[in-house]
C-alpha cells in the first residue's frame, strides 16, 4: 500500500534531512508524503525536530506517532497556527543527536535480548536509559557478566541489517518472535526482520544502527525483581 511509503527512514537509515509534502493537517498534527521521523512504537518514542517551511520559518515537531490506517504517520507540532496546508513543501531537520543515541541505545537492547534466552515481557528504549524485562523462570542473570557479554559484541563490530519477511512466513517460524507482550503488526502483508549476523534475528520496526561498534561501551546498571519470574534489566550508555 502506498502509505507505507512515508516511512523514509526504513531505506535512508542515516539520512538527517529531507523534503516532503504535506498530504493532511489536523490542527497541530501533520503528515508528509515521506518522512524521517520515527512514530513512537515498539517501546521506542516517536522522533523529534524541526520543518523548514517555503517561506523560511521554523516549526519544531514535538512527537511523531502511528496513524489510524497501517503506514501512516502524524508530525505533532508545536505551534498551532503553522500556517501549513496540503500541497506545502518543507524540509525536515531531525534531531539527530537524539535519534542516534536512541538507534544505539535500541540496538543495545537486541545484544541484550540475545544473552538471555527468555521470553522479553516488556522494553522500553530511552535517550539516557532503557530497559528489557524478562520472564526468567529459575534462570540467574548477573550485572557483571551481562555487561562484560555485550560490550564483548560491541566491540566485534557486527553487521547490523534488516530484510522483510511475508505474514505467512513469520507465521512458519513462530519462534522468530521473542517478544511475549508485543505481536509484530499484521495486515500489511510483510513484516521488517532486523538481523545482528549470527547474534539475533527477530521481528523489529524500530531504528538501529549499521554496526554493534556504533553503540559503543554500556553498562547494565541494574537488574529489578519484578514478580516472581520477571526481571527488569536496565542498561545504559557510558557517554
Ligand atoms: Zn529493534
Amino acid at each position: 500500500m502506498s502509505t507505507a511509503l512515508q516511512a523514509a527512514f526504513y531505506a535512508t537509515p542515516t539520512a538527517q534531512t529531507l523534503g516532503a509534502e504535506v498530504i493532511r493537517v489536523d490542527g497541530d498534527r501533520v503528515m508528509l508524503d515521506q518522512t524521517l521521523f520515527y512514530p513512537a512504537g515498539g517501546g521506542q518514542p516517536g522522533d523529534q525536530g524541526h520543518w523548514i517551511t517555503s517561506n523560511g520559518s521554523s516549526l519544531r515537531v514535538v512527537d511523531t506517532v502511528k496513524a489510524e490506517a497501517p503506514g501512516e504517520i502524524w508530525h505533532q507540532l508545536e505551534a498551532h497556527d503553522h500556517g501549513l496546508r496540503v500541497g506545502d513543501s518543507i524540509t525536515q531537520h531531525l534531531d539527530w543527536a537524539r535519534r542516534h543515541r536512541l538507534m544505539r541505545m535500541h540496538t543495545a537492547l537486541h545484544l541484550l535480548c540475545s544473552l538471555v534466552p527468555r521470553g522479553v515481557t516488556g522494553g522500553s528504549v530511552g535517550v539516557d536509559k532503557s530497559r528489557l524485562d524478562f520472564d526468567l523462570g529459575d534462570a540467574t542473570v548477573d550485572k557483571v557478566q551481562l555487561t562484560e557479554a555485550i560490550n564483548r559484541l560491541v566491540e566485534q563490530g557486527i553487521e547490523v541489517t534488516s530484510e522483510w519477511i511475508t505474514d505467512a512466513e513469520l507465521d512458519a517460524n513462530p519462534d522468530l518472535v521473542r517478544t511475549m507482550s508485543v505481536q509484530p503488526p499484521r495486515g500489511a502483508g510483510r513484516i521488517r526482520m532486523l538481523r545482528i549476523a549470527g547474534v539475533d534475528y527477530q521481528p523489529c520496526g524500530g531504528t538501529h544502527v549499521g554496526n554493534t561498534s556504533e553503540i559503543g561501551e554500556v553498562t547494565i546498571s541494574k537488574i529489578e525483581n519484578k514478580g516472581r519470574r520477571n526481571r527488569r534489566i536496565h542498561l545504559q550508555l557510558n557517554d
